[in-house]
């Protein structure tokens, strides 16, 4: 495999990284995984596509959305970041061989297994007065979690 090849693997591998963060974001909201665009959860604020490039839009807003400053974890990128380099170790190990295409579905599966788990622990805190309002959040699937109240 060229070194364009395994650039243009790399960058392939990227995007699906960016696409499995939406998957881990959205599917345990039961949100669509295809519309709106990807928005910042502080201030709702629509993504520009210029701040929407896998692993450089985090790096050049150093994990911070552009509008109100929310911290954005560094999950994001590390899921692109990894996909890629799946991408590119499997494009060096396989070449152009036929086996090349199951391995790379291999890989975001395995990626997206793993980016799913930070979710499912997901805690969130309810005073103890706002019991039923825990309740109804975890009947309508609004996370997937934990929801702890506080004395
Ligand atoms: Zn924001």
């Amino acid at each position: 495999m060229t070194v364009p090849e395994l650039v243009l693997l790399g960058l392939c591998g990227a995007a699906f990284g960016s696409f499995v963060n939406v998957l881990a974001y959205r599917l345990p909201r039961r949100e669509s995984i295809v519309k709106p665009r990807s928005r910042c959860p502080g201030c709702g604020t629509t993504i520009r596509s210029y701040d929407n490039i896998p692993v450089v839009s985090w790096l050049l807003l150093r994990g911070r959305c552009r509008d109100c400053g929310m911290r954005i974890s560094i999950r994001y990128p590390l899921v692109e970041a990894v996909t890629a380099a799946l991408f590119v170790v499997l494009g060096l190990k396989f070449g152009r061989e036929a086996a090349l295409w199951p391995a790379l579905a291999l890989a975001v599966t395995l990626v997206a297994a793993a980016a799913a788990l930070p979710i499912r622990t997901e805690v969130h805190r309810y005073p103890l007065e706002r019991a039923g309002e825990a309740l109804a959040d975890l009947r309508a699937g609004r996370f997937s979690g934990a929801a702890v109240l506080i004395p």
